[in-house]
């Protein structure tokens, strides 16, 4: 047997039996995330060994294009050298100080240059360590506030089927995907799920045109039901994104944050995937939908995945409620041992830097050309409809375009899209009977057109394998 290699370099440079070896200690020590109980602690997925730009190379040697750029994280592209040199240097001046009883510079800079980004009045920050924590951190915040504000009945939350907002216990309750609540315990009694609003799986006998007054008089229905007196916040991705990029109608995340406004319901916008660039901007939020949450949760590109941090933006005007309270003694019992991590900070202020430079301009000027390949696959009988914004989209693939019938879960049919991508150089975000692609924000057209033309070819494949 080979000499178990003790750190990736020496892995690196040790030859095909050490890599191998590599896979085994995966299967015999690796828990990955979201496993099935037939290969849990027993599984090694495909390994990735380097990145640049918008490429990974696997353990083969195979340069791909990262489709889903990590898991929408990775907006200013691998191997950037000033997002390396910044964390190194921040670890030698100051690696880390306890967020209880002291504070640091990146995440005082951090927190108002992302203030200035964010709507009028959104301007405090609370890190956390991802978007999970982020979420949740919004969620107990609610909670507290209305606890000090003396409504502590005030507390169910409204989210939708097809969200996904994270993977702890609370963030997780909001969740609606199809399996996401299969095998697990869920905050249930907190949390009431309204519809998905997604144009292309509209409810039997509601037409596009009425779809979203459909969407805005159930939420107005459930708040008459429920009572606008237990209800403490109504949390909404801009664009859902693991549900499968849904782009709701025209109007609905105004409509709702009216309704959210009539009846005291904190809105959160959860950005913690359409925030730093994805849709062009650095928070979608206002400028692209027209919006003013009450808190935005952000995480994953606000340091390009460089570095785990997380957060979420809170406008002053609740704290300042709070700090007129009677309750001054009150304490949000809530933090965390890497809140406002120096280094996480100063890679997120490097990183908007890239972005302010340039990589937010750059990711408008090429999305058009980037929805417009993709919507091309249409013309494929395997796809039913592709749709996005900004530089995220997502091909559902349909057993028939007449009925417009998902495919069933035993066909596979993203993995399969996605093993022959990778064969001819893609990596593809499989999600049962979709396809999601949110690339590096740094693709030029040319890179585009190679995606497009690898996931058409990835496609036909498919229909091959299923013919
Ligand atoms: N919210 C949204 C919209 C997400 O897409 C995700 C993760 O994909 C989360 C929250 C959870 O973030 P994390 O995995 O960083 O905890």
């Amino acid at each position: 047997m080979a000499a178990i290699p003790k750190t990736i370099r020496e892995a690196g440079s040790a030859g095909e039996e050490a890599k191998d070896e590599l896979t085994r200690l995966a299967e015999g020590h690796l828990v990955q995330p979201w496993p099935v109980s037939g290969s849990i602690g027993a599984e090694a997925r495909g390994r990735l060994e380097a990145g640049e730009g918008i490429y990974v190379t696997d353990a083969a040697g195979r340069r791909l294009i990262d489709g889903p750029a990590g898991m929408w994280c990775v907006n200013a592209g691998h191997r950037r050298k000033e997002l390396a040199d910044v964390m190194a240097a921040q670890a030698m001046e100051l690696s880390y100080n306890s967020p209880w009883y002291t504070t640091n510079a990146p995440s005082a800079i951090l927190s108002k240059r992302l203030a200035d980004h964010a709507p009028q009045g959104v301007d405090h920050v609370f890190y956390t360590t991802g978007g999970s924590s982020a979420v949740e951190t919004a969620l107990r915040f609610m909670q507290f506030a209305n606890n000090v504000k003396g409504r502590g009945e005030k507390k169910l939350i409204v989210s939708r089927q097809g969200g996904y907002h994270g993977s702890t216990y609370l963030s997780a309750s909001l969740n609606g995907r199809p399996r996401d609540h299969d095998w697990m315990d869920s905050a249930s009694d907190q949390v009431i799920k309204l519809a998905c609003p997604n144009p292309f799986r509209r409810p039997d006998g509601v037409g596009a045109a009425e779809f979203c007054d459909y969407l805005v008089a159930e939420f107005r229905n459930v708040i008459e039901t429920a009572g606008a007196e237990r209800i403490g916040a109504f949390i909404a991705e801009p664009v859902m994104a693991s549900g499968g990029v849904i782009v709701p109608p025209d109007g609905y995340l105004f409509r709702m944050r009216e309704l959210c406004r009539e009846h005291d319901i904190l809105f959160i916008a959860d950005e913690v995937v359409t925030a730093f660039g994805r849709l062009g901007h650095v928070f979608a939020s206002q400028d692209v939908f027209g919006l003013d949450p009450d808190m935005i949760t952000f995480a994953k590109g606000v340091t390009s995945g460089y570095f785990p941090l997380g957060g979420v933006m809170i406008a002053g005007r609740l704290l300042e409620e709070l700090r007129r309270s009677n309750h001054s003694e009150a304490m949000f019992a809530h933090g965390l041992t890497y809140s406002s991590h120096p280094i996480g900070c100063a890679v997120a202020l490097k990183n908007l830097d890239i972005l302010e430079g340039g990589l937010l301009e750059h990711a408008r000027a090429v999305s058009s050309h980037f929805q417009s390949r993709l919507k091309a696959l249409e013309d494929l009988p395997l796809v039913g409809e592709v749709r996005g914004m900004g530089l995220m989209a997502c091909i559902e693939c349909v057993a028939d375009r007449v009925s417009n019938n998902p495919l069933t879960l035993d066909l596979e049919v993203g993995k399969r899209i996605d093993g022959h991508c990778q064969e001819l150089g893609l990596l593809v975000r499989p999600l049962i009977n979709m396809c999601v692609m949110s690339p590096p924000l740094t693709i030029t057209q040319a890179q585009i057109d190679d995606m497009a033309d690898i996931l058409r070819r990835g496609i036909e494949l498919t229909m091959d394998d299923l013919a």
